[in-house]
């Protein structure tokens, strides 16, 4: 009873959320246009998902992996800044607080750095660079960063606007590509540096 009656709550908000992930897996099937990000929304009850992805190239200047100590504190620094969304966007409506932030940048640092490089052997070499060589050839000098924040809102319905700035798109951006869905329903839209924000 208690399995069943779990199910039955859960497939809203999973719907929602699987919705989106499901378009920002069709969407990243191909290789991204540098200076256009992507943010996905799922507003229900009281929490608000959002799900960024940037280019690489866009957030730290390069797409390949993290070899020198300068691209190492180039990720540092855009960890920083996207742990603190105040400085990229704002929502207006819902009185919405940062409960959770989780920035990915395995794009470009999941191959060991140095220290750890030194642990693997020929072996787990040859494993790492087999796929490399028979997939992803258009793909390969592609990296996106992805970040998932989560809030937590008194009312995620009376949500009116997400607003990039203060400074317009970061990172330099030209466009973001947003996809929402809410209880009331999904839409998308296009932010550009003219017009950096979205209603509901
Ligand atoms: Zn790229």
């Amino acid at each position: 009873m208690n399995a069943a009656s779990r199910v039955r709550l859960k497939p809203h908000y999973a719907l929602g959320l699987g919705v989106l992930l499901l378009c920002g897996g069709v969407t990243q099937a191909g290789p991204h246009v540098h200076g256009a990000a992507e943010l996905m929304l799922a507003a229900e009850g009281n929490k608000i998902e959002i799900i960024l992805n940037v280019p690489a190239m866009s957030v730290v200047g390069f797409e390949s992996q993290v070899v020198s100590a300068a691209q190492q504190q180039a990720v540092s620094d855009a960890d920083a800044l996207l742990r603190n969304p105040d400085q990229l966007f704002s929502l207006r409506g819902g009185q919405c607080v940062l409960e959770d932030t989780q920035v990915d940048f395995s794009a470009i640092t999941d191959v060991a750095l140095d220290a750890e490089e030194d642990h693997h052997t020929d072996d787990e070499h040859a494993d790492h660079e087999q796929p490399a060589h028979e997939e992803a050839v258009v793909d390969e000098d592609h990296s996106d960063i992805s970040v998932q924040y989560h809030f937590n809102c008194d009312n995620s319905a009376a949500l009116e606007q997400l607003r990039f700035g203060p400074d317009g798109l970061p990172f330099g951006l030209e466009q973001i590509n947003i996809m929402w869905v809410s209880e009331s329903g999904q839409g998308g839209a296009e932010v550009s540096i003219n017009r950096p924000y979205v209603d509901f």
